[in-house]
């Protein structure tokens, strides 16, 4: 039996997996100080009481890691910490494998397709904007480990907001949460809305879904973004599909297409059939594909 581990700010989530189906899972509440080892743990204690064994352990992180090594988690306070030891000391005959967490996801949704690709390309839209690769069913994490930072990419010349890595105009400050919040406010007196002053991404988005004129100007400039972030990013990695997940991808058929058709619009004559699609099995992602990182 593989187990998928997502981690999480202070929920872990462990997936107990058997021929690419989670049959059991635990979730694991924790503290930054003893993360693993309460993980490690509480899936000793239940493996054993379950009769599972368990051959190997994929771990989803979120944040920059190197092989088991982690190097920074920033939303969890963890630095400089290679999980292999912790995990091997309490599952020793076990393989242990990480990556980031955006790339487990990716591997997840490919997984659940039932399209049979294996190239595949998965964006996260949450607060932040993350990306994972995914090439002939083998996570890519590249010659940094950052081959899906992609949220940095620059691609918003009008409002060239500033972003929280220190750059302006990333994909992030406009196709995240934050950025869809920060648009309508913008535009807030521009077009008679429905939209209440203090609002959530999801107000707006749900807003869109009713054809309020303000959500759908906020929509339209989160998907022209996005289509022009997945053309140039296509033009790179060459994928069959493209997995839109995480909150914003939420708001469902609209968005997904609106990409498709800005999309369309900006891609190279050879890459335009491209097939992009909202995430399938969303929280579960991560587990499942950090399960077969090996
Ligand atoms: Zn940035």
């Amino acid at each position: 039996m593989r187990l998928g581990v997502d981690v999480g700010g202070t929920t872990v989530k462990v997936g107990f997996i058997d021929n690419y189906k989670i049959v059991d899972r635990l979730v694991v509440e924790t503290k930054k100080e003893t993360l693993f080892q309460d993980v490690c743990e509480k899936v000793l204690a239940y493996a054993k009481e379950k009769n599972y064994k368990i051959d190997g352990i994929g771990v989803g992180l979120p944040g920059h890691v190197v092989g088991t090594l982690i190097d920074k988690l920033p939303n969890v306070g963890i630095e400089n910490y290679d999980i292999k030891p912790v995990f091997n000391k309490y599952f020793p005959d076990a393989k242990v494998y990480a990556t980031n967490d955006a790339n487990a996801a990716a591997l997840g949704e490919l997984l659940a397709d039932d399209s049979k690709t294996k190239s595949a390309y998965m964006l996260t839209l949450g607060t932040g904007v993350g990306g994972g690769l995914v090439i002939d069913g083998r996570v890519r994490d590249g010659s940094h480990s950052n081959c899906g930072e992609v949220g940095h990419m620059f691609v918003d010349y009008v409002h060239n907001y500033k972003c929280s890595c220190g750059l302006n105009g990333c994909l992030e400050t406009i196709a995240s949460a934050t950025g869809i919040v920060r648009l309508a406010k913008q535009y807030y007196n521009a077009f008679e809305t429905k939209i209440k002053k203090e609002m959530s991404a999801k107000d707006v988005l749900d807003a869109a879904k009713e054809n309020d004129p303000l959500g759908l100007f906020v929509l339209d400039v989160v998907a022209d973004a996005l289509g022009r972030a997945i053309s140039i990013i296509e033009l790179a990695v060459d994928v069959d599909v493209f997995y839109i997940g995480g909150g914003v991808s939420n708001a469902g058929d609209i968005l997904i297409d609106k990409i498709t058709s800005y999309y369309k619009r900006y891609a190279h004559y050879a890459i335009k059939d491209v097939s992009i699609k909202r995430a399938k099995i969303g929280n579960d992602a991560g587990m499942l594909g950090a399960a077969y990182l090996w």
